[in-house]
């Protein structure tokens, strides 16, 4: 069955924020709209969140993810080596909570992630899409340097995922990181 909501055209759902995204040097509107197509161009700022999350993410999906990651602006690699370090923000606490959503074969996962060195301001919101069988496709963050898709709060989303694996697979409660 498709519900009528998913045969609107491309971005009339879009968040306030991605309408003012760039949209020249580089066209981050655009890419931003290409991610979203996999998940039937429904914006994870917009869409209604459940407790859905993903417990197939490994750390060898985040730091493939983060190490292979290719720049969908000049597709030269990344490399964003800072960002495997982002595992240090999860343990510190830094992922506020995560609220997920699956639509068909892919999770949406949404997070609130404290700002690195400001603990009084509004935390950002990275989110990521991963594959059911725990391959991230993509991510986005809505921190300064949100469009290189690798940033640190992305990253610490990430391994907030592959713990959630670890403590799935060792058969813990996992409540605790949703809110
Ligand atoms: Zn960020």
């Amino acid at each position: 069955m498709i519900a009528s909501a998913n045969l609107c055209s491309v971005g009339t759902r879009l968040s306030e924020y991605a309408r003012k995204l760039p949209q020249e040097n580089p066209n981050v509107r655009k890419r931003y709209i290409q991610k979203l197509k996999i998940i039937k161009f429904n914006d994870p700022y917009t869409l209604q969140l459940q407790t859905e999350m993903p417990t197939t993410v490994t750390t060898g999906h985040v730091v493939d993810y983060l190490l292979n990651f290719k720049s969908p602006y000049t597709g030269d690699p990344v490399k964003n080596l800072r960002s495997l370090d982002a595992y240090r923000k999860f343990e510190a606490g830094f992922v506020q909570s995560m609220k997920g959503r699956l639509i068909e074969n892919f999770y949406v996962v949404v997070g609130k992630v404290a700002h690195s060195m400001r603990l009084n301001e509004k935390p950002l919101n990275p989110w990521v899409i991963v594959q059911r069988e725990g391959t991230i496709i993509s991510a986005h963050c809505d921190c300064a340097a949100g469009i290189s898709e690798t940033c640190s709060h992305v990253s610490a989303i990430l391994y907030a995922l592959a713990n959630l694996h670890q403590l799935t697979t060792d058969g813990k409660n996992v409540k605790i990181y949703l809110n």
